[in-house]
């Protein structure tokens, strides 16, 4: 924030504090807010300790948090070596117990179903494409009036850009070969692999190595290279299967309301926009390391081989994947609100990525 910025912020605030007796039930447009007051806000997220890139981008956030307010906001973050609960950020801030959290919104199905669709959809937008939709196409909106009956708002946290197919122990030939197959994939994905006989479950980040190393599950999906190689999936599962479950999984803020409701309006915005903010930058972060990851892989782990589902196991997945869709549809209102927003923009946004980004791969293509 520039010097200038923060003076008149300042003086709006004394304003402020001059025209009330009572900052709490004053009519100012800075409610509950002195010029020398510190606001101090409780974060949890849903990963380990400085878990690379998901984590820090949490810690980035507080820096961000920190700075464009000048030090008045401060925040005090929790992992999950703290608050022990991978999947416990939903309750966390509905309830209040913290005022703001980040996870993924697909891993609080159980929670609200609706919830599922704000993090990826198989089969549906890449990063771009459901940027546009959140910011363009009424995504957002959609996530808050769902989080809103759950006393939240929410804000874009962070994207990993096109998510692998996961590892594999066994080759996949054919869809008999997903049948009774146990792989960790959380959210809709994993939904579709049930539709076609598979055994899906989640499992908490911290213990998926162990999981995938002892047998308690076949296979897994996790994110991309820059993410798996460090959990060492490789060493236990050579086969690295391509994408179609999450080609744009975004992480996501979650805010207590009452919390946001006793904050001065400059408060909401810097914890908005730096979480806006964040997004972009843990995004940019996750492509470069997966593009660095893959070179090492690429170079360093010649028993890693890339594979792709044969087209029939996709056709299985896909039709597996339309009759869900078709079920979610006649669940509730609100549930074909959202599908039939996201179909309708997809449509339109992937007429632009075919003539564009498509188009000119395989201009270029050697
Ligand atoms: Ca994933």
């Amino acid at each position: 924030m520039t010097r200038y910025a923060f003076a008149v912020i300042s003086t709006l605030l004394l304003l402020g504090a001059c025209s009330s007796s009572d900052q709490n039930t004053s009519t100012s447009p800075v409610p509950n807010a002195k010029v020398d007051e510190v606001i101090s806000l409780k974060l949890a997220h849903g990963w380990p300790t400085a878990y690379p890139i998901f984590g820090e981008s949490v810690e980035d956030y507080k820096d961000l948090v920190e700075s464009m307010s000048n030090g008045r906001i401060q925040l005090s973050v929790d992992s999950t070596n703290r608050h022990k609960s991978a999947f416990g950020i939903f309750d966390f801030v509905k309830s209040g117990q913290y005022d703001i959290g980040q996870s993924a919104s697909y891993y609080y199905g159980g929670k609200d179903p609706d919830a599922l669709f704000f993090s990826s959809m198989p089969f549906s937008m890449t990063t771009q494409e459901q940027w546009s939709w959140f910011y363009h196409g009424g995504g957002l909106e959609l996530a808050n009036e769902v989080y809103d009956k759950h006393n939240m708002q929410v804000m874009l946290g962070g994207n990993t850009g096109m998510q692998m197919g996961g590892w594999f122990r066994k080759e996949i030939n054919t869809i008999d070969d997903l049948k009774g197959l146990k792989m960790r994939i959380p959210g809709f994905g994993g939904k579709v692999i049930a539709g076609v006989g598979a055994v899906p479950t989640n499992i908490p980040t911290g213990e998926l190595y162990q999981a995938l190393e002892r047998g308690t599950i076949d296979a897994l999906e996790w994110v991309g290279p820059g993410l798996d190689l460090r959990m060492g999936f490789h060493k236990v599962a050579p086969y690295y299967y391509s994408g179609w479950h999450e080609p744009g999984t975004e992480l996501m803020y979650f805010f207590n309301k009452d919390s946001m409701a006793k904050l001065p309006e400059w408060a909401k915005s810097i914890l908005l926009n730096a979480a806006k903010l964040t997004s972009y930058n843990m995004t940019t972060e996750t492509f470069a390391a997966n593009a660095d990851n893959w070179q090492t892989i690429s170079s360093q782990y010649p028993d890693v081989q890339i594979k792709q589902f044969p087209a029939s196991v996709m056709q299985a997945l896909k039709e597996s994947n339309a009759e869900l869709i078709e079920q979610e549809k006649a669940r509730s209102p609100i549930a074909k609100r959202i599908i039939e927003s996201r179909e309708a923009y997809l449509s339109k946004a992937r007429a632009w990525t075919t003539i564009g980004d498509q188009l000119y791969l395989e201009s270029v293509a050697d």
